[in-house]
């Protein structure tokens, strides 16, 4: 995520940290860098350059340089500067209403059905709500169909009159069946256009006039940079919606919309879309957004993530698997699954302090494990859970099923030999076999 403006920063950071005495001419070159970063990162000029004036000011109260370190210090401002950019806090959805009806809008091609989906599914699972989604769109048969099949992944019901040409009754509609079948969250997909258009703007003003939604969410592509600012400014214009959810920040976004938005419409950010899967929805943390842009991880997420994997019972039968080293390739199989849920390897990758920059040139694919869990499956059930049964005829068989080489095979179960004995190591006698093994 937003790898160059991270790069750029770092190395305007880098003037700073460089240098044993610091002058105020170095400050001024680092802001100029910072500025610069944020430009390219299609930071729209008027908000770059008061972003910088304030880094400068808060700079000078606090006499950066005549502290310790002032290079720190500097981060630490600018960080601050970004997050307060960004919206500060963290901003929730209002659900008070019941049912809580929430309005989607945005362009076409933004993600929108996508995002009703997620939210759908984030409020299901996470919040235990019970929401209905609708397809409004009454000019794309396609758009209410695709909201079904997303409907049909998450197991939510979807709302649809394919007929009915008119959105404000289908919403109106809709808000009626689920307080008779008992929804208590409603989110409303609507029609979007590829730009904005009076006939458009319109209808979804007429929807929200109608529905008097608790939330009116405007959905827009990251990618899109400036462009999405604009559309931002349109939309709260006509609508004065209640937040902005960013898309498709998996891609390679510059950075530009995320940090620019809020302060042109002041409206938060509150969710953003990290890729095409139902599970790819993450709040906005201004904060840990921050720590991300400049580098710093987001050691929070990551955990957060873990632990919403993390299952006690399960935990507490492998604790006693590898103490009496019966941890087998099922396990194995298992703990690779569970990391896989927790996101796409390059999301967590750039959770990692400083990982995303050691691993720039690194291309990290999604389907690492895939070939693992491929030699895995190949395997007996009896061989999975006792490895030294494996024989020279087998790996070949194995090899050969999984469709990878014999030596792939041989390294994956000298790795897992080796983690056998270490897991064996920590358990038994503390740290101290452990040591002995790495020579200490
Ligand atoms: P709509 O026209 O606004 O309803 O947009 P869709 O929900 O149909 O999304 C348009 C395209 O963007 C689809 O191919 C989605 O799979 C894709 N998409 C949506 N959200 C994300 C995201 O967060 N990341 C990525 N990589 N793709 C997304």
């Amino acid at each position: 995520m937003f790898d160059n403006l991270t790069d750029k920063l770092d190395k305007a950071f880098h003037i700073l940290k460089g240098h044993g005495k610091i002058t105020d001419v170095n400050v001024a070159d680092t802001l100029k860098e910072v500025r610069r970063a944020l430009l390219d990162a299609d930071v729209n000029f008027k908000i770059a350059k008061d972003f910088t004036t304030r880094v400068k000011e808060k700079a000078i109260g606090e006499n950066v340089l005549t502290t310790l370190q002032p290079g720190q210090l500097m981060v630490k401002i600018v960080k601050d500067e970004l997050t307060e950019l960004m919206g500060g806090d963290v901003a929730g959805v209002n659900l008070s209403g019941n049912p809580s009806v929430i309005l989607m809008s945005g362009l076409q091609g933004s993600g929108k059905t996508t995002f009703s989906g997620k939210l759908a599914n984030f409020l299901k699972t996470k919040k235990q709500k019970n929401p209905l989604l609708v397809a409004c769109d009454i000019y794309r048969p396609a758009a209410i169909n695709q909201l079904h099949v997303v409907g049909d992944q998450i197991g939510v019901e979807v709302y649809s009159e394919p007929e009915n040409k008119n959105a404000v009754s289908i919403a109106e509609n809709a808000i009626k069946h689920a307080k008779a079948n008992g929804f208590n969250v409603v989110i409303i997909d609507t029609a979007g256009r590829l730009a904005v258009d009076e006939e458009m703007m319109n209808e979804i003003a007429n929807v929200h006039q109608a529905v008097k939604p608790q939330e009116t969410l405007f959905v827009v592509d990251a990618m899109t940079g400036q462009d999405a600012v604009n559309t931002a400014k349109a939309f709260n214009d006509r609508l004065d919606f209640d937040g902005v959810i960013l898309t498709k920040l998996d891609g390679d976004t510059r950075g530009g919309a995320a940090i620019s938005i809020k302060s042109v419409v002041n409206k938060p950010i509150k969710f953003i879309g990290t890729g095409e899967k139902m599970d790819a929805i993450d709040v906005f943390y201004p904060d840990r957004m921050a720590d991300r842009i400049l580098g710093m991880g987001d050691v929070v997420s990551l955990v957060e993530r873990a632990q919403e994997q993390y299952d006690e019972e399960e935990a507490r039968k492998l604790q006693k698997k590898i103490a009496k080293n019966e941890f087998g390739f099922d396990d194995f199989l298992t703990q690779i699954q569970q990391i896989k849920k927790m996101g796409s390897m390059k999301d967590l990758v750039g959770m990692i302090p400083g990982a995303g920059k050691a691993l720039k040139d690194v291309e990290i694919q999604d389907d690492a494990f895939k070939h693992i869990e491929a030699i895995i499956q190949s395997m007996t059930p009896k061989e999975r859970s006792k490895p030294s049964i494996i024989d020279m005829k087998r790996k070949t068989r194995i090899a050969k099923g999984a469709g990878r080489k014999i030596e792939e095979v041989n390294q994956l179960m000298k790795q897992f030999d080796q983690m056998s004995k270490m897991m064996k190591m920590m358990q038994g006698g503390g740290g101290k076999n452990l040591m002995k093994m790495m020579g200490g």
